[in-house]
């Protein structure tokens, strides 16, 4: 379903003009309009999502089946060394769009990517707990 002034809505639906890459009955695949590096490039699903925690386990496996894809002819076309998969969910994580989309970006020696967090320190016990909380729900 379109969600009225959505941006990614209008695009994946081409309502509004994108680079499109590739696009199939459930995704369109974009161009970053503000690249972080050469050949950054978005997946968009059709219907709204608005992040991770709206979108169900069947169409974020097709997604991935597809970011495969994407991400091999990125590399083989664009001859990167490397390449980051992002997805912001939440204004906290840095999403801005609140369209679910996937974030290729293509990795070269030189460029200005910065993707990194500072490690933190773990407790064994903690993780263990942790764990078998979090993995009862999946
Ligand atoms: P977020 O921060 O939500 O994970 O990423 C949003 C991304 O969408 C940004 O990288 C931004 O440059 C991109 N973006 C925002 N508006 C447009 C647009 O109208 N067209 C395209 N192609 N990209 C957009
Ligand atoms: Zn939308």
């Amino acid at each position: 379903m379109q969600k009225e002034d959505c941006i990614f809505c209008k695009i994946a639906k081409g309502e509004i003009p994108s680079t499109t890459v590739y696009e199939n009955e459930d995704f369109r695949v974009i161009f970053d309009i503000a690249p972080a590096s050469k050949g950054h490039t978005l997946i968009i699903p059709k219907q709204h999502y608005a992040d991770i925690f709206d979108m169900d386990a069947q169409i974020g496996g097709r997604l991935f089946s597809l970011a495969t894809a994407v991400a091999k002819s990125l590399k083989k076309e664009l001859n990167c060394e490397g390449m980051n998969i992002v997805q912001n969910n939440g204004l906290i994580a840095g999403q801005t769009v609140f369209h679910f989309h996937l974030h290729l970006i293509p990795r070269y020696t030189g460029d200005t990517v910065n993707i990194k967090w500072n490690p933190g320190e773990a407790n064994q016990e903690e993780l263990k707990e942790l764990a078998s909380i979090v993995g009862k729900n999946i």
